[in-house]
Parts: structure tokens; C-alpha cells; sequence
């Protein structure tokens, strides 16, 4: 069996679940483009520790992490079964590659997490770990993360790091689609020729390189899921873009592949 590639994703607002959009579209026909893998490792913009934390549940509860929606979101629920060997085994790779973490026995499943799988997988039988990221550490320590964690694309597990493309909350425009500001825009074809150039070294310093780094990411925790699939692929990998489109203004919902 050849390795999985590892995938980023954007989740978008957790309306995309109701909202026909073209993000939704690409997500529902995701899973099944790529196949049902023995596991998924979901690395999470929502799940930010000091620590990677791998979580070990067995049946993971689906967090409603957002506030202000319709209440027929609150009711959504997405019963994966969990991936304690999996977990265990992604922690015990980053220790391997100095990377200390541990696993966490009582998180579910955020909505970075359950928003894109309930579109992607939505029978809910594929098990299924959250990790977390390191939001002080930057997008270098999320390479090295990815990297430790290569050997599971060999194992049949898919890496789904789940963020944002571009994360501006204060500059959206609820339910304006496919009409970005240009400096969103700007942000997401710097973003792609990056990724699918391979250029490690533009990327882990994308705050000062890239335009518009500031308005595109107030924080870097949106971003930092994309620098661990790249680094899943290996050194010298290139990102393939697999989708492109804007929600709410300036949200991008790209979506990459790496092998
Ligand atoms: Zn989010």
C-alpha cells in the first residue's frame, strides 16, 4: 500500500454544515475521493495546549464549541468511534523525535474536527483522535509535528489538519460567498504557491513574508494545522491545492493534498 497523503482542510463556520455552498460540495465528495482510511489523526485549530495531546477516548462527545448559531447546529451530533491505539502511537512518535507529549483521556471532537468529517465521512465509522496544537511554538515546531508523525500516512491513518486559510473573524461578511476583500485573496494565492512550491522556508516565516500576514491571521492557530500535514509529507513535499473558495468574505476554505 502506497502512504496517504495528508490533507489540509479548511472548516470554515460551522454553518457549513447547513450553507450549499461550493466548500461544502468539495467536503462531501472528499471521503469518498480519497477512500476510507483505518483511522484519522484530526489536528485541530481548536485544540490549543502548551504540549501535543493526542486524545484517547473511546467514544469522543461532539463539542459545540461556538456560540450564536441555530439551535438545529446544537443538535448535531457526530458519533466516530475513537482511536486510543492511534493516539498512543502518535505521541510515541513525537517522543521518538523529541517531541514530548501526551495523551489526553477526556477530549471529544471539536467542531474543526466534526464540522469537515461529518461532511466527509457521514456515517461516522471511520475512528477517529484528536491532536492539538502549540499555538506559542509557530509554524516550524508544526512542521517538525508533522514530520514525527509520517510513518502513520504508512499505516493506513489519514493526517486531517483542519484550519483556516485565511481567519479573520472581525472582517467577515456573514453570508457573502465567493467575493473575498483582494487583500484575503492576495493572502491565499501567497498561501498556494507556497505550499505547492514546497518552500519550507517562506512558509515558517509566512508573518513577515507573506502579504497581508496580519489581516489574513491575527493569530497563528488557524494556520498551524496546514504546517503539520505539509511537514506529514516529508521533506522537499509540495502541497497540491484541491480547493478554492471564499465564505462569509474573507474566509478562505482552500484545501490542500500532501505526499
Ligand atoms: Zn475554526
Amino acid at each position: 500500500m502506497s502512504a496517504r497523503p495528508a490533507i489540509f482542510v479548511s472548516h470554515g463556520s460551522p454553518m457549513l454544515m447547513f450553507e450549499p455552498v461550493p466548500a461544502r460540495a468539495f467536503l462531501s465528495a472528499l471521503g469518498a475521493e480519497i477512500g476510507r482510511p483505518k483511522a484519522i489523526v484530526a489536528v485541530s485549530a481548536h485544540w490549543e495546549t502548551s504540549a501535543p495531546r493526542a486524545s484517547t477516548v473511546a467514544r469522543p462527545p461532539t463539542i459545540h464549541d461556538f456560540g450564536g448559531f441555530p439551535d438545529e447546529l446544537y443538535r448535531v451530533q457526530y458519533p466516530a468511534p475513537g482511536a486510543p491505539d492511534v493516539a498512543r502511537r502518535a505521541i510515541d512518535l513525537l517522543g521518538k523525535a523529541g517531541i514530548a507529549g501526551a495523551i489526553d483521556p477526556g477530549r471529544g471532537l471539536d467542531h474543526g474536527a466534526w464540522v469537515p468529517l461529518a461532511l466527509m465521512y457521514p456515517d461516522a465509522d471511520v475512528p477517529v483522535t484528536q491532536l492539538s496544537v502549540q499555538t506559542p511554538l509557530g509554524p516550524a515546531h508544526h512542521v517538525a509535528l508533522g514530520r514525527a508523525l509520517a510513518p502513520l500516512r504508512e499505516e493506513d491513518v489519514l493526517v486531517l489538519a483542519t484550519g483556516s486559510a485565511t481567519h479573520n473573524l472581525m472582517t467577515m461578511e456573514r453570508g457573502v460567498h465567493d467575493a473575498p476583500p483582494p487583500w484575503a485573496r492576495a493572502f491565499d494565492d501567497w498561501l498556494a504557491a507556497a505550499l505547492e512550491s514546497g518552500d519550507e522556508d517562506d512558509l515558517v516565516n509566512y508573518r513577515r513574508r507573506a502579504p497581508y500576514a496580519r489581516e489574513a491571521h491575527p493569530r497563528d492557530e488557524h494556520l498551524l494545522p496546514v504546517f503539520v500535514a505539509f511537514g506529514a509529507a516529508g521533506a522537499g513535499a509540495k502541497g497540491r491545492r484541491l480547493h478554492r473558495s471564499f465564505t462569509h468574505g474573507s474566509l478562505s476554505m482552500a484545501a490542500f493534498a500532501f505526499e
